[in-house]
């Protein structure tokens, strides 16, 4: 129930009615008893700086950032986690005191899902993530980060050598099934962070060839509209063990939970809330 006490946070987005935050956050919420709701915000691009200076204004207690506004947001803050200034990408806006400051949950939320998938990833390990966008930089940084040789491979090569220029990545090919051949040889996980495969087009795979997926890859799929790609039941069939993106999805929200509660998330009634939206409409395709 909404009291006067009741505290206010939420995600901003352009557009933002597809968002599952809004019924994650407030499943999470109401678990814990917290007196705490979360709404979504539509925020047109041109009212990105006006709505930064409504958290201070309103007193929010937190924000969640996503399309189009997560490179845009940090000109607008007065602080950034070491993260969020590498990628130059906020995903969430929290108090430090009386400092409004952005974060990046989204590399975090990836290892962290890897590790609730048993997924123990060791530095010197190899990884090849497909993409080149906004997630893909979240994904090789928290992997660059953690000692692994990343190859990014990527329709638009550019892209990709951006990505090792700015990251530290070992290498960028093209996303062709001749340049993934040899490097996926030779990799422990294969990350897909481009958007091939995703809800309403769930026949098509990016172009790895199937035959070089090996019983000691680990594929994980960033999509979790469908839950099930085509990329991951091909990988299965090769006998790999996969993730889709629902647990990075609860995960990177479970972070941004503790940032405002200062209390470990419930990611059991977050990650179930997330399922049954997803049972019942397709029309969830972002993230947040
Ligand atoms: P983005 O910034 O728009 O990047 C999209 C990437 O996909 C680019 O590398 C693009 O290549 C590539 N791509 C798109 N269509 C392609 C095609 N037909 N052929 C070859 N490459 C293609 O998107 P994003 O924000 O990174 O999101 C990507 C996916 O990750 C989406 O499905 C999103 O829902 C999912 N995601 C999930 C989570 C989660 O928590 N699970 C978090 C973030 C994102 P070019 O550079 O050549 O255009």
């Amino acid at each position: 129930m909404i009291r006067g006490t009741t505290r206010v946070c939420g995600v901003w987005g352009w557009p933002v009615k597809h968002s599952a935050s809004p019924a994650m956050h407030n499943a999470a919420f109401a678990e814990l008893g917290l007196d705490i709701a979360y709404v979504p915000f539509s925020v047109a691009p041109e009212q990105l700086q006006a709505a930064v200076a409504g958290v201070r204004a309103l007193d929010l207690l937190g924000i969640n950032v996503t399309v189009p506004h997560k490179e845009r947001v940090p000109e607008f803050l007065e602080k950034l986690t070491d993260r969020a200034a590498r990628l130059g990408a906020v995903n969430t806006l929290f108090w430090d005191g009386d400092t409004l400051c952005g974060d990046s949950t989204d590399g975090p939320g990836f290892l962290a899902a890897l590790n609730q998938a048993e997924f123990t990833i060791t530095p010197g390990m190899q990884a090849v993530v497909l993409g080149a966008g906004g997630s893909a930089r979240a994904v090789v940084d928290a992997l660059v980060q953690s000692g692994v040789r990343v190859i990014v491979a990527n329709r638009t090569i550019e892209r990709a050598q951006e990505l090792v220029d700015s990251f530290g990545a070992r290498e960028a090919i093209a996303l062709t099934e001749d340049a993934l051949r040899p490097a996926l040889k030779t990799a422990q996980l294969l990350v897909n962070t481009t958007s091939i495969g995703m809800h309403p087009h769930e026949s098509e795979c990016p172009p790895v060839p199937i035959d070089a997926l090996h019983p000691r890859l680990f594929v994980s799929d960033l999509i979790y509209n469908p839950a099930q790609t085509r990329l991951l039941a091909l990988a299965q069939a090769q006998g790999c063990r996969t993730q889709n993106g629902i647990e990075m999805l609860v995960q990177q929200g479970a972070l941004a939970f503790t940032r405002w509660t200062g209390k470990p998330a419930p990611t059991e009634i977050m990650r179930r809330t997330v399922e049954q939206l997803r049972g019942k409409t397709d029309t969830i395709q972002r993230t947040l």
